[in-house]
């Protein structure tokens, strides 16, 4: 089940206390590609200016993702966000965000891209993500990322898009934000409670079922009608880039949900799929931008899925408890 993806295609400049890097390859939708390319055919719509190498796309290339849907805009300049970290890689600045080729851009897709029945509409601004899900109607599934950037300045149509998809994620801070909820339950159960509206792609009536919080190096938390599912991040020694963190961990939930077409969206899959996001993420952090991923192996997740499973479970003994 192949996978469609939206979302900015980028040059980075990154400084977190263990180095730096200018203009390396990032944005959402390649950091998404290139971990659910392990799962399932991905294909990237989005801009590039005229200055984005062939080197960069030829990294999307050889995991086979299909960059044919990448529209190189002459004159333009691809999007470049930059960013800095202190000792606290939970937080981080924006120095700058040149949205360049993103502005004004329409998205055309092929028939092949809206041909994909798993879409995720990756961190842009929400106009372009809703006319994106507005042409693939019929998808199966769909997951929508976001950030405080577009809660701030274009939050009406970013609720407008949320109601229509089935699958939210974002950092706990940003669903507090977005809500205005201070309890990250309750802020949850808001977002499930959006449905869309009559004339939405998706049917009237359908809104999310299914929300993930993002809580940096503390892991990330399920949210459905159903239940409640946590877990940690995978614990690391050595974390040096945590650029792309969240865009990799969809690309590890999202690709499994399309590994899977078979099976019902119960919260046993999401719960499988938040193990393998999880696992995803990890390797992202390990080096700067998209080395890590670039060069990991199927071998190397299953291993870290073991080790994820060893450390997460627990006995159910029981204790004999005093009253
Ligand atoms: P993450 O660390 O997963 O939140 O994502 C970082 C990536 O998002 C970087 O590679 C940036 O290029 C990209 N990014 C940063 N700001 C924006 C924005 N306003 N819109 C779209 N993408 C962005």
């Amino acid at each position: 089940m192949s996978i469609t993806v939206v979302g900015s295609i980028a040059y980075d400049t990154v400084k977190t206390p263990f180095g730096a890097r200018e203009r390396m390859l990032g944005g959402a939708a390649v950091h998404f590609a290139l971990a659910a390319s392990f799962f399932e055919e991905v294909r990237v719509v989005g801009p590039v200016g005229e200055d984005f190498g062939e080197a960069e796309l030829d990294v999307m290339r050889r995991r086979g993702v299909d960059v044919s849907d990448v529209e190189r805009v002459d004159g333009g300049r691809t999007f470049f966000w930059r960013g800095e970290y202190g000792w606290d890689l939970n937080s981080r600045e924006t120095l700058d965000t040149q949205l360049g080729v993103f502005e004004g851009f329409q998205p055309k897709l092929s028939q092949l891209s809206r041909s994909s029945d798993v879409l995720f509409l990756a961190n842009i601004q929400p106009d372009l993500q809703r006319e994106v899900r507005a042409q693939l109607p019929h998808a199966r599934f769909v997951a929508l990322d976001s950030m405080n950037l577009w809660i701030d300045t274009a939050r009406d149509s970013l609720v407008s898009a949320i109601a229509d998809v089935d699958c939210v994620i974002l950092n706990d801070a940003e669903l507090r934000q977005l809500t205005g909820r201070p309890n990250l339950l309750a802020a949850a159960r808001d977002v499930l409670s959006w449905v869309a509206p009559a004339s939405s792609p998706n049917g009237a009536g359908r809104g999310p079922s299914v929300v993930v919080a993002k809580q940096g190096e503390y892991g990330a938390a399920l949210i459905t009608e159903e239940g409640f599912f946590a877990l940690p991040a995978y614990p690391l020694e050595t974390v040096i880039d945590p650029t792309g963190a969240g865009d990799t961990f969809a690309g590890g939930l999202v690709g499994y949900i399309a590994a899977h077409p078979r099976e019902e969206l119960s919260d046993e899959l999401l719960r499988r799929a938040m193990a393998h996001a999880t696992v995803l993420a990890s390797f992202n952090v390990e080096e700067f931008g998209t080395e890590r991923v670039e060069r990991l192996t199927g071998a190397e997740i299953v291993t870290r899925i073991g080790e994820l499973r060893s450390i997460t479970q627990f006995s159910g003994t029981p204790v004999r408890l005093r009253h």
